[in-house]
C-alpha cells in the first residue's frame, strides 16, 4: 500500500518505521481499503494457486504481524521503542 498522506507520502506502508505503523493503526481516521468481505471468508475455495487467494493470504499474514508488533510494545518487549528491554537489539 503506497501512503498518499503524511510526512512518509509517496512511500510503501511497509518501508516505514515501525513505530509509524503502530500510530499510524491507532488513529481512528485511518482505516484500511475497505473488503467485500472478511478476510478469512475471502479465502474460502482458495486452492493454493490463484493470485487473489495468495493476495489475501499475504494480507493476513501482513496484519497478524502488525497485530503482534504491537502487542510486543505494549508488552515493552519490542525493539522499537525506547522504553522497551531490548530497544536496539
Ligand atoms: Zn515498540
Amino acid at each position: 500500500m503506497k501512503l498518499r498522506f503524511g510526512k512518509y507520502k509517496g512511500q510503501q506502508f511497509k518501508d516505514t518505521p515501525k513505530s509509524y505503523q503502530n500510530w499510524l493503526l491507532n488513529q481512528d481516521w485511518f482505516k484500511a481499503p475497505k473488503q467485500e468481505k472478511p478476510l478469512h471468508q475471502q479465502l474460502n475455495g482458495w486452492d493454493g494457486y490463484n493470485q487473489r487467494g495468495r493476495a489475501v493470504y499475504d494480507a493476513i499474514f501482513e496484519q497478524e504481524k502488525l497485530e503482534a508488533l504491537k502487542q510486543d510494545c505494549m508488552h515493552g518487549i519490542c525493539s522499537c521503542c525506547e522504553d522497551s528491554s531490548y530497544y536496539g537489539i
